[in-house]
């Protein structure tokens, strides 16, 4: 039983059938909704690049023949009987249980944000509604201050809110007022990104774009009235318009299922086999596990081999394969149609050099193709990372090949 029928919950089903063939195992995926949305496009939504109708397409309509949909929102988990209870009052029995609601967006548990101004003034893209609705609010913005602040993280693409800058300068420039526009960056971070040669990278373009950023904020209110960040040691930072990330939590059902996931919601797996650490039988695939990588589209597509395999190993009882290496890979939107490409796991940063080898796309350097690789990535989604199928050439492991690592510290 799969809960969540996403990008993780989808691809995991659609493996596992073919792994398993039909008659070895029956899947069912449970989701509360039938609109899959394609959330990397969400991006692009602000400005009139992509809208509703282009990014979302009927969930039920991703599953490999023989994989059962319902739809139905969960309301808890009980570990020792096995047993999902559903919002309609059923209770639903698994042999495996395979975690895949990804994360949830709590704007109301900063103060002030969802209050006067929030979606006339303060917004998020992270939803397609808020994409929706800033589309409408860019469109009429004349100038001022245009304030990009995380609230705190986790977040689901830690590069989204960079690009949404980088996206929001080419914009104005187009429209002929960027110098009537001060955008800034606000982060509750010590740079632009947490890692070293990434974040340097990131806040020469920011620096390049005039882009100001004020690192270490925690937003503590949005003053959507009186236009202002106010972070919790008092510091304020004014705006005429602010796109805000909002706190990111594990999924409400978590937390009521004894036993099952973290204070934030989240599940703790072992990072390397993605087995629960509550259940042997329980599984958890993207954003709803507790791992020290990103909450990322690229993670749940290079843990799906894993999940898939060690399942099929659970159910023949066999030792899990430890495979897992935090494989991440994320482009990076730079605007005016070029794009930066990272590639990292839990042990290697983002380096420069190329991927997935010598000859591959250029790694944290701007260029065209890495820009059509962006794009090319909606398809992808939809017909290769969806279907659980191989990306040609691009494995579930971070390739070192073209990559250029830093020397050996000496011993
Ligand atoms: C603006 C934006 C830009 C992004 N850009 C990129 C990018 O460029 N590259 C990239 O790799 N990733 C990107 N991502 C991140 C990527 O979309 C997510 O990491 C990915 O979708 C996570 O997959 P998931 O299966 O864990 O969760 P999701 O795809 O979010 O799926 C979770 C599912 O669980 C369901 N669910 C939740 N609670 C319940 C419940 N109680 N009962 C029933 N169903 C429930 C939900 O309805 C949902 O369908 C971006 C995300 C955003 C918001």
């Amino acid at each position: 039983m799969v809960l969540g029928g996403g990008t993780g919950g989808t691809l995991i089903a659609n493996r596992l059938r073919r792994m398993l063939g039909g008659g070895v195992a029956e899947i069912v995926v449970i989701d509360q909704d039938d609109d899959h949305v394609y959330q990397p496009g969400l991006l692009f939504a602000p400005f009139g690049k992509a809208g509703p109708a282009s990014l979302t397409r009927p969930r039920h309509r991703q599953f490999r023949p023989g994989i059962t949909f319902r739809q139905a929102a969960v309301d808890r988990v009980d570990l020792d009987r096995n047993e999902v209870l559903l919002a309609d009052g059923s209770l639903v029995a698994y042999d495996v249980l395979v975690i895949a609601t990804g994360a949830r967006l709590l704007p109301e548990e900063t103060d002030g944000l969802t209050g006067p101004g929030w979606m006339t003034r303060v917004f998020t893209f992270y939803t397609l509604d808020g994409a929706v609705g800033l589309r409408r609010a860019l469109a009429e913005f004349d100038g001022g201050r245009l304030a990009v602040a995380v609230m705190d993280m986790p977040v689901k693409c830690p590069v989204a809110p960079l690009e949404f800058c980088f996206l929001a300068d080419a914009y104005f420039r187009e429209r002929g007022i960027r110098d009537k526009v001060d955008l800034t960056y606000v982060t509750p971070l010590d740079g632009a990104f947490t890692k070293p040669v990434c974040n340097r990278e990131l806040s020469g373009l920011l620096k390049d774009k005039g882009v100001s950023v004020i690192t270490e904020f925690n937003t503590g209110e949005v003053d959507g009235d009186g236009g202002r960040l106010v972070s919790f040691d008092g510091r304020e930072v004014s705006f005429d318009l602010a796109v805000v990330i909002p706190l990111h939590g594990g999924q409400a059902y978590v937390e009521r299922s004894p036993g099952l996931g973290d204070e934030l919601g989240f599940v703790p797996v072992d990072q390397r086999t993605l087995q629960s650490k509550a259940r042997p039988n329980v599984f958890v695939i993207g954003d709803a596990a507790d791992i020290p990588t990103s909450k990322a589209g690229s993670v749940a597509h290079f843990e799906g081999e894993v999940v898939a395999r060690n399942i099929a190993r659970y159910l023949a009882g066999e030792p899990l394969d430890a495979a897992f290496d935090g494989h991440t890979n994320c482009f990076i939107e730079s605007g005016s149609g070029k794009a930066l490409l990272i590639d990292f796991n839990y042990d290697t940063e983002p380096l420069t050099g190329r991927f997935p080898g010598g000859i591959g796309l250029p790694l944290l350097r701007q260029s065209r193709l890495n820009h059509l690789g962006k794009l090319a990535f909606g398809w992808l989604y939809w017909h290769v990372l969806l279907p659980g199928r191989e990306i040609p050439g691009v494995g579930s492991r971070m390739p070192a090949a073209g990559k250029h690592l830093p020397p050996a510290a000496p011993r």
